[in-house]
């Protein structure tokens, strides 16, 4: 039977950019479903604040029905011991299907996210069957290792296995959200695990029509579970559950140390993939036109909302006011508006909370006596925008400097020396990424090593691929999501021995 989550029949968006919009139904157990309140919660359209979809709003009555569900399957081993070859198949059949429907995955982005088209087109969809395609490898690459035992003398054969650790809750926010979801779910897949996904009740459309691909990919029913709703309800209840054996999570370091503190309880695995304050350091030996646009890039790309942007500058004193000027003349040049025209550069943030958050910010760093080089307002229109804003010389405890704003806002501070760029990049809780912009390959490559940071670029930014682990130090996180050390998160190890004689 061919169960459709599109059979909502409606289509959604201006002319010639239509798109038709899933039937406001979860994924339980292979079957769309509602919650089992009734109740369900707005998508809305951040270009234009239109509510244009629903879906259910789960709790945690749907989340103990999809985690039955996620069990059954993965007790029955349909999916962990299927031939680890046919399993690939289906995980690369997954990427097929992501590229077959680039072009409706992007709008729906669009639509639900505020991100430009262009953007969806070339970053979200092509990170999302990128995944699916790196992962299918690994369900015939997990292996083990034989162990050379000394023990008492006699003859033993001692090795280690890696099993699925199970059932796992994986829980995604709204700035990548078919991204998000794929990094979460692939690697899962490739382990032999079931999954109940939760993504942010602010963008859950992608994640819906992702799963309705998978299932036509050849994906057994069960296997992979989304329910939609609030994190405080559906989210919190798939944290709580006892039939979870991990927890993936992407989203704040406020919600991070909450999952923590809740899986203690039964000491469920976790993985955090949290938040950011990233530097920018720039010397002045660099290429300074490059320099200028990478950093500027490297903050305002997706309007700020990527959880590595690098949201502290750090330039040597001496090209300061140049490369300042630099990032403010790419900053004023980005176009701002509705996603789907193809000149805009920058989308509308995605909810009017996140605008007044990001605005809010705005203000306490005009109060706190920073130079205000650019932007500093909200954008044109109906929609959710905020101008690119840079600060300048900010004192280095201004809540601009410290905390994570996850909007357009670059604060700019001189350095003099590596010892003090070092010093200053590293003066944050988090550690998530950062780049290093320079000539000299040797203080690169020092400086790297230096940094507190899971991720450090060296005259680039954002170059995320499958094969590279990405994740944070500090509280930006535990644990690696992707290549090989993302697809072993999804597994424990064990260890068997047998005497011989
Ligand atoms: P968030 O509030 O932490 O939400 C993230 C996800 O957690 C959403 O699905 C949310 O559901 C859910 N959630 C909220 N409260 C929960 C609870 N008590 N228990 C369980 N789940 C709960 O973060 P956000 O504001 O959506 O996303 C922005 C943050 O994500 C930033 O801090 C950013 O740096 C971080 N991020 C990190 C990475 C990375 O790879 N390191 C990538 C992207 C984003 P609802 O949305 O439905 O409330
Ligand atoms: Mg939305």
């Amino acid at each position: 039977m061919t169960i459709s989550a599109a059979s909502s029949g409606r289509v959604y968006g201006d002319a010639g950019h239509e798109v038709s919009l899933p039937a406001s139904r979860m994924l339980i157990g292979g079957a769309w479903t509602e919650a089992q309140n009734g109740a369900f919660i707005d998508v809305e359209d951040p270009a234009s604040g239109a509510i244009f979809a629903q879906v259910p709003a789960g709790t945690a009555a749907d989340v103990d029905r999809a985690v039955a569900s996620a069990r059954a399957a993965f007790e029955s081993r349909s999916w962990a011991s299927m031939r680890p070859l046919d399993r690939a198949k289906i995980i690369e059949a997954i990427a097929r299907k992501i590229e077959d429907h680039a072009h409706e995955l992007a709008l729906l982005e669009s639509y639900d996210n505020g991100k430009t088209v262009h953007h969806a087109l070339a970053v979200d969809v092509p990170a999302a069957a990128d995944i699916f395609r790196y992962m299918a490898g690994w369900s015939s690459k997990i292996g083990g290792q034989v162990n050379p035992i000394s023990g008492d003398g006699r003859q033993y054969h001692s090795y280690s296995v890696r099993e699925p650790i199970g059932v796992v809750g994986q829980i995604v926010p709204w700035n990548y959200p078919l991204a998000m979801a794929a990094w979460k779910i692939a690697p899962a897949l490739a382990a032999g695990c079931t999954i109940v996904l939760k993504p942010s009740e602010v963008t859950p459309l992608t994640a819906l029509r992702l799963a309705e691909l998978a299932l036509e990919a050849g994906l057994p029913e069960g296997v992979l579970n989304v329910v939609t709703g609030y994190g405080h309800e559906a989210g919190q209840a798939l944290v709580e559950h006892p039939g979870i054996d991990k927890i993936a999570f992407t989203g704040s370091t406020r919600v991070g140390k909450q999952i923590v503190q809740t899986a203690a309880k039964d000491l469920k695995r976790v993985t955090l993939e949290l938040g950011g304050k990233s530097p920018s350091l720039i010397f002045a030996d660099a290429d300074l036109d490059k320099a200028s646009i990478g950093a500027a890039l490297a903050i305002f790309f997706n309007s700020g909302q990527v959880c590595l942007a690098a949201s502290r500058l750090y330039v040597e004193r001496s090209v300061f006011d140049r490369v300042v000027e630099g990032v403010a003349e790419a900053a004023r040049s980005f176009k701002l508006g509705n996603g789907r025209n193809p000149d805009t550069m920058l989308g509308p943030l995605v909810s009017r909370a996140q605008q007044q958050r990001v605005l809010d910010y705005i203000d306490q760093g005009k109060a706190s006596g920073a130079e205000l080089v650019a932007g500093g307002n909200s954008g044109p229109g109906d929609g959710y925008f905020v101008e690119p804003t840079i600060f300048a010389n900010p004192s280095a405890d201004a809540s601009i400097v410290r905390e994570e704003i996850f909007g357009p806002v670059l604060v700019a501070t001189p350095f003099d020396d590596v010892d003090e760029v070092v010093r200053a990049a590293n003066d944050t809780r988090y550690g998530l990424a950062a780049n290093i912009w320079t000539r000299d390959l040797s203080r690169a490559h020092l400086t790297a090593r230096r940094l507190q940071a899971g991720v450090v670029w060296i005259n680039t930014h954002g170059m995320n691929d499958p094969s590279a682990p990405f994740g944070g130090m500090k509280e930006s996180g535990w644990g690696r999501e992707v290549g090989e050390e993302g697809v072993l998160h999804y597994t424990e190890t064990k260890t068997i021995t047998a005497l011989l004689d």
